[in-house]
């Protein structure tokens, strides 16, 4: 039993015993591109190993979420955060104040690979944090690179904040659970924008306004506030060539993004050639990016089925091709 375990659930399945173990076959189940029910001290989270898009694909799968947006890379220490992401000193001095902690910094992204285009829906940038909770710092330690690492729910319902309800969720979904007990916060975190100008808040959260400003002074007010801008369509990747989705087969000067079997070609990125779709998810962001930079007429979209993880795909397609505001 473990130094945390407080209030495992019934049907938790097997746990281990010791609790160093425990955090050894979580860092493991990372490294093999599982996922792992992780405790935080804000909500309980599902996480992947953030530069793995496959696993990053599985998460949205198992929480059926119907959109890609970008995930929260959780991280051991600062230096691993700086390493990945560019804090300035506003970021620094934020970080030095609140991590480990529940504040989330948005910053422009260093090491790409680190945070794969999936985990930041194809932005330049990163959001980051160093949660307070030992037991997850621990994992993220033993494993060393970041975790994405959204809510454990499944899309639509509550975040969890035990483990009981944590493991009801997604439980059948992690290859390891961790209990690290109730969650002391039981609140999402802060989320922070430092980028240009003075810092913006995105999300509020378990850290005020109030306690941030008291550290780098007022706060933008966020510019794509949900109100002006329905679905936070800001927060996406848009590529620069138009898109048309449902494509038969591209047409002169486009580029195509194919779905199951289709000859290669220049401008031809497969999704899936098997007709996968959590692989197709997996390449999603990449592809589109990587079809932008071919500087194409428009980027055609082979049909993608609906259901499963084919409804998150169609989302962000009709969002890219100006279908959904
Ligand atoms: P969750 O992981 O479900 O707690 O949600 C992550 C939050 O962070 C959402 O509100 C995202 O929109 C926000 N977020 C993640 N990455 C970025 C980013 N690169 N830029 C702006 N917001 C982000
Ligand atoms: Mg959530």
């Amino acid at each position: 039993m473990g130094v945390y375990g407080s209030d495992r659930g019934e049907g938790a399945g097997e746990f281990l015993a010791d609790r160093q173990a425990e955090i050894e076959a979580a860092a493991r189940a990372l490294a093999a591109g599982g996922l792992v029910l992780l405790p935080t001290e804000t909500v309980y989270g599902l996480g992947a190993d953030a530069s793995n898009p496959t696993a990053v694909a599985a998460i949205f799968e198992a929480k059926g979420r119907p959109r890609f947006n970008p995930l929260i890379a959780h991280v051991a220490d600062v230096e691993t955060a700086a390493r990945i992401a560019v804090l300035d000193d506003r970021a620094m001095t934020l970080a030095k104040a609140f991590w480990p902690g529940p504040l989330t910094i948005v910053a422009p992204i260093r090491e790409a690979a680190a945070v794969c285009d999936l985990a930041r829906a194809g932005l330049d940038t990163v959001a980051i944090r160093v949660p307070g909770h030992p037991l997850s710092r621990a994992v993220l330690a033993a494993f060393g690179g970041p975790v994405v690492a959204p809510s454990a729910n499944r899309s639509g319902r509550p975040s969890p904040t035990t483990f009981a309800d944590a493991f009801g969720e997604t439980g059948d979904k992690a290859a390891v659970a961790l209990d690290g007990g109730p969650c002391e916060v039981g609140l999402e975190s802060t989320v922070v924008a430092v980028l240009d100008g003075p810092p913006r808040l995105l999300r509020p959260g378990a850290v005020t306004r109030a306690q941030l400003e008291a550290v780098v002074g007022p706060l933008a007010e966020a510019e794509n506030d949900a109100r002006r801008s329905p679905g936070r369509l800001a927060l996406h990747y848009a590529p620069d060539a138009p898109v048309r989705i449902d494509a038969a087969a591209p047409e002169a000067g486009e580029a195509f993004l194919a779905f199951g079997p289709w000859p290669d070609g220049e401008r031809v990125f497969n999704l899936s050639p098997t007709g996968d779709l959590a692989e197709a998810a997996a390449n999603l962001f990449s592809f589109l990016r990587a079809a932008d930079r071919t500087k194409p007429v428009g980027i055609a979209v082979a049909t993608i089925p609906g259901e499963g993880l084919g409804e998150a795909i169609n989302d962000r397609l009709r969002r890219a091709a100006g279908y959904v505001g």
